[in-house]
């Protein structure tokens, strides 16, 4: 069975984990339009022959371009051809980032405690640039969002050495919204936001263009990412409101906050400079690296050093 046959059968496809290893033959399929593998379906019409392709063939990427499906063979090729061409022009990985708890935190205005309700004022004054009242049109209800301290030079820094993704299991509209507060040129993320309308119950790698060899992840809820553990960075879970059942004092009440030098976002820039580093060190072994055993490298360093 061809590659293209084992990937096109039905809807059980689309779970399948993307095999890294094409052959030749599967893709000379593209260039005979007798046999053409729909690489690039635009709302349900093969680009290249024409043909009418059904939801189930490949994968959608809605996010990139609405309508957008690419074959698995195109997200293979893809991927593999992103991650060589920002490795060796751009010296840059990929990185993907959450926005809630890792980014900012949001509360929605009437759960705010007594102690917070102070800050409805105080959001979007000149005095306060790190917390704002966000409303969806047609949305009765207001949100307070309170970004992480360092958020804005750390995707300044990040983005020197990675391409960066949101991946969010917010609404589209929700993240439209936070992402104005935190990249309102789309300079950081283009279009690269992937959110609840692409992520089912857990989230993927598989949407994100570029090899997972060179992809790392921040986001504070590991459990959601159960096939790429090996990618993740650790982070704390930021928390600025407060919470259901929490006894201490948030940081709200408190009016204090996370440490800009030494918080959640701060110490990840380390780790993320360090596998940068890392991996660009040889240039001739570019295609043999792999962010996954870099950062087992570095949490092995790390735990050494703590035990000295
Ligand atoms: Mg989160
Ligand atoms: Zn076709």
């Amino acid at each position: 069975m061809s590659v293209f046959e084992k990937f096109s059968s039905g809807p059980q496809a689309k779970r399948q984990k993307i095999d890294p290893k094409i052959n030749e033959s599967s893709l000379s399929l593209s260039s005979s339009s007798s046999s053409c593998a729909h690489w690039y379906v635009l709302h349900g019409s093969c680009i290249t022959c024409k043909s009418t392709v059904d939801k189930s063939h490949g994968r959608a990427f809605d996010y990139i371009f609405d309508g957008l499906q690419l074959s698995h063979e195109a997200v293979v090729l893809t991927k593999c051809f992103t991650t060589k061409f920002t490795c060796l022009n751009e010296k840059k990985l990929h990185l993907v980032l959450d926005l809630d708890h890792t980014l900012l935190h949001t509360k929605e205005v009437p759960r705010l405690s007594e102690a917070e309700k102070y800050l409805i004022e105080e959001a979007g004054s000149t005095t306060r640039e790190d917390l704002w009242k966000i409303k969806a049109s047609g949305d009765p209800m207001e949100f307070l969002t309170k970004l992480r301290p360092f958020v804005h030079d750390f995707l300044k820094e990040a983005n020197e050495m990675y391409t960066m993704y949101i991946n969010t299991k917010g609404s589209r509209v929700y993240a439209k919204h936070t992402l104005e507060l935190i990249d309102p040129k789309k300079l950081y993320f283009g279009d690269r936001v992937i959110t609840k309308d692409e992520n089912h119950y857990t989230k993927t790698l598989d949407l994100v263009l570029a090899e997972e060899r060179g992809v790392l992840i921040v986001d504070d809820t590991s459990n959601i990412w159960p096939d790429h553990k090996s990618n993740l960075v650790d982070i704390s879970k930021y928390n600025y409101f407060r919470l259901k059942g929490q006894e201490s004092k948030p940081y709200s009440e408190e009016k204090t906050d996370e440490s800009e030098s030494d918080g959640g976002l701060a110490n990840v820039l380390k780790v993320l400079k360090e596998v940068h580093r890392r991996f660009f060190s040889v240039e001739e072994e570019l295609e043999a690296k792999d962010v996954r055993l870099l950062l087992q490298e570095i949490d092995f360093e790390l735990n050494e050093e703590s035990v000295e």
